[in-house]
């Protein structure tokens, strides 16, 4: 049996699969204060990011909406550690991300953030296997555990028949269940999703939102998803923002269809 608890720090690998977390403190709670991203470009300056302010309570399930250029990646990527505010701050669990060295914010991506990207991001020149063992060598996992590890994700997104194949040997939709499985490698408190299904048809689409959906809800991950699709947000979210501009411009909750809220209550 494969039991991950919520949590990120001092996982524990008690064998036959079997995994507690001990930090409890570590929900995935998201908080941005006023923040700001500005990319200087020659004279001009873009304020993708133009003073969001954001609570995403531990375990919700949330997309972000809003056209090409509303700075919906820009917010994603300050979430997720990959850049600095440059005004502002992003607080996950009480901690400030813009206060922390460079070697504290490699330590938050490596162990508590699992992210998807449209184009995948898988290695081509590694198998499947290799791809999801990846972020657990980089967080020191012990060899036969990542591999056991790293088998056991794979099945559960249905790959347990493909972990000797390389990305390009299998279909967008099988890339992108290896790229969810490497995400959840880790046992990150947040999954971090940018157009998940933007290279996809719907069908497979909806196969990929039900897996975020199901880690959501079974591990009780805080998910914020990019995605242009409403009908899929609207399918699967617990709450609805629109950027547009680099600012928030409405908000709504949301009754994901066919699921029944979370306990977080958003
Ligand atoms: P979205 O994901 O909603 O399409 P982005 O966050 O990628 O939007 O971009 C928001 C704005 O910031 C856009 O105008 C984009 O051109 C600009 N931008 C994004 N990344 C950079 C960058 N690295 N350098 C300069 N401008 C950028
Ligand atoms: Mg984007």
């Amino acid at each position: 049996m494969f039991k991950i608890s919520k949590g990120w720090n001092c996982v524990t690998y008690l064998g036959d699969n079997l995994l507690m977390a001990e930090n409890p403190t570590s929900s995935g709670e998201i908080r941005t204060e006023a923040v700001e991203r500005h990319y200087r470009m020659g004279e001009a300056t873009i304020c993708a990011v133009d003073g969001i302010t954001l609570n995403v309570a531990a375990g919700a399930f949330v997309a972000l909406l809003g056209s090409s250029g509303s700075g919906k990646s820009s917010l994603l990527n300050l979430i997720a550690g990959l850049d600095r505010p440059t005004a502002g701050a992003v607080i996950v669990d009480g901690r400030n991300l813009a206060g922390m060295t460079g070697e504290e914010l490699s330590r938050y991506r490596r162990l508590r953030v699992g992210m998807v990207f449209q184009a995948f991001n898988l290695i081509s020149s590694m198998t499947l296997l290799e791809n999801v063992e990846l972020p657990m060598r980089f967080a020191e996992v012990a060899r036969g555990e990542r591999t056991e590890r790293a088998r056991a994700s794979l099945e559960r997104v249905g790959l347990g028949g493909r972990l000797t194949h390389h990305p390009s040997q299998l279909s967008g939709g099988e890339q992108q269940r290896a790229a969810i499985a490497r995400a959840l490698a880790n046992r990150p408190s947040l999954l971090l999703a940018d157009e998940p299904t933007g290279n996809l048809d719907s069908h497979t689409g909806g196969e990929i939102l039900d897996l975020l959906h199901e880690s959501n809800r079974q591990f009780g991950m805080t998910v914020v998803m990019v995605t242009h699709e409403h009908a899929l947000a609207e399918q699967y979210a617990q709450r609805l923002v629109f950027l547009s501009d680099g600012k928030v411009v409405a908000e709504r909750q949301n009754v994901p269809r066919g699921s029944i809220p979370n306990s977080a209550g958003l």
